[in-house]
């Protein structure tokens, strides 16, 4: 699997709270990330950054487990969509 979607396959299925928007059923992203968004790498001063970029406020997410709740917002289940999106950009 390829890794970006594992991370976020093992972020959404450490919340409960989503596993049980889905019936109790644990999932595991096979396609790609949503549309608009990426995972990229970018230099630093130190070591390359990975980041989930696509936001509409132009900021990035550091990571799957930040970027599961926007995910989870663009997939709408469970009532949670973009309306009431918990992420740390939103
Ligand atoms: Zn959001």
């Amino acid at each position: 699997m390829v890794p970006t979607l594992l991370a976020l396959s093992r972020a959404f299925n450490r919340r409960p709270e989503y596993v049980q928007a889905l019936g109790g059923h644990k999932i595991e992203f096979v396609v790609g990330l949503p549309s608009g968004y990426m995972h990229a790498e970018h230099p630093s001063a130190c070591h390359p950054i990975k980041e989930f970029f696509g936001h509409p406020s132009g900021k990035h997410f550091a990571s799957a487990r930040d970027f599961i709740e926007h995910c989870v917002s663009l997939m709408g289940i469970g009532g949670y969509g973009l309306h009431n999106c918990a992420c740390k950009l939103c």
